[in-house]
């Protein structure tokens, strides 16, 4: 269903996904006024915490998504793996944002990499894998290194395979056990960076400054905004995400992963239709933050400003933190201008995101350093 008018402030808004993000959506859509449904098969789930109410079901249970979509005005996503057949099933009764179109593209290595390329994004030399002679004849035509991506769940370095030698086809299509999959060049980084965009139903797009991003074991570790990188890759940058939030006719987030290589170019790792973790620094760091932003956009109001208040970093908390003990809280909290953000999630798994710290400085490597040893401080 479409609508052109806006969805105002004491509607209903369903979010397909309860984990941090539809939990911070759902804080930011609370404080305009905004009532909020989660669907997610895990009770209690975080977003559910701070909502006025949860479906428990799975993303496929499409009589479960019916039910949101009555009860709601418009409805969105926390992660693009919710199927699309769920999205396009709720789409005749009520507005979806971003559309099952869009998060089909985004959900699918293939046809994100193919629509980016058919458009004229920079990305790095790519074939797609389908039967094993695919794989042997694209690693004819990429070359070594080079990596081996599923098609499709994977996530945080997960489904990837690094090829350094064509002898290892026969274990990589091993490893593959018929998945389809993507074989990419190998690219020399120097940096990771993202830019989120918003684009609203009437088509304004506003785009966020780049965040520079650190991995440590495949998972974000650390993300500052803006990046430390030259003037004229940060305005390149903002270009690139700009198009293609037009020519995928999004409406809400999308926030474009890209690589700065070490001869200088950009090219596009992935893209994700929705908040992202680099993007967490807006919450205490902007003026709107990019949860404020994708309500505004996915409600049709006009959007708000991405332009921060000072450099802003943020010190993702996975769960290893929590062993052998307790993170020292107190410790942190003596920082009065260290931000503390928990998920609610009662379970501490090495890996999880449990929640992130923010500081802002008057330099991006300044709010860095800062949150980086705010975070060193709840180990001890
Ligand atoms: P992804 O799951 O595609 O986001 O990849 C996870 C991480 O693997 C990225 O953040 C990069 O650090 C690394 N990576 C992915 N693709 C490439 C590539 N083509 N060349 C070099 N490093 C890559």
């Amino acid at each position: 269903m479409t609508t052109s008018s806006p969805i105002l402030p004491g509607s209903t808004i369903g979010i397909l996904g309860g984990g941090q993000l539809g939990r911070m959506m759902s804080i930011a859509a609370k404080r305009m006024g905004y009532r909020v449904i989660i669907l997610d098969p895990i009770p209690d789930s975080p977003a559910a915490q701070v909502s006025d109410g949860q479906i428990v079901a799975l993303y496929d249970d499409i009589d479960a998504a019916r039910r949101l979509a009555a009860a709601s005005r418009v409805v969105t996503i926390e992660f693009e793996n919710i199927p699309a057949a769920t999205l396009e099933a709720i789409e005749p009764l009520v507005p979806v944002r971003p559309s099952s179109r869009v998060v089909r593209v985004c959900q699918h290595r293939i046809a994100e990499k193919t629509f980016l390329r058919d458009h004229g994004s920079p990305v790095t030399a790519f074939r797609a894998v389908k039967t094993q002679s695919d794989l042997q004849s694209s690693i004819k035509a990429i070359g070594c290194p080079s990596i081996l991506k599923t098609a499709t769940g994977g996530y945080d370095g997960k489904g990837q395979l690094r090829l350094d030698s064509p002898t290892q086809a026969a274990e990589a299509w091993q490893w593959l056990q018929g998945r389809e999959a993507i074989l990419e060049a190998f690219v020399n980084l120097d940096k990771e960076i993202s830019v989120i965009v918003a684009r609203s139903p009437q088509g304004q797009v506003v785009c966020y400054p780049p965040s520079e991003n650190t991995h440590a074991h495949h998972i974000l570790d650390t993300a500052v905004m803006p990046a430390v990188i030259p003037d004229t890759l940060l305005t390149q940058a903002r270009d690139i995400a700009t198009r293609i939030a037009v020519a995928l006719d999004i409406v809400g987030l999308l926030t474009v992963e890209m690589f700065v290589a070490k001869d200088g170019r950009l090219l596009i790792n992935e893209l994700a239709p929705r908040p992202h973790n680099s993007g967490h620094q807006t919450f205490d760091g902007a003026i709107t933050s990019q949860f404020e932003q994708a309500v505004r956009a996915v409600c049709g109001l006009p959007l708000g400003s991405a332009d921060l208040y000072h450099p802003t970093a943020i010190a993702n908390l996975l769960g290893n933190l929590w062993s052998p003990h307790e993170p020292n809280w107190q410790r942190v909290l003596a920082m009065p201008d260290i931000k503390l953000h928990l998920y609610g999630k009662s379970e501490a798994r090495p890996g999880r995101k449990m929640g992130h710290l923010t500081a802002s400085a008057t330099t991006p490597q300044e709010a860095l350093q800062k949150v980086i040893q705010a975070r060193v401080k709840l180990s001890t």
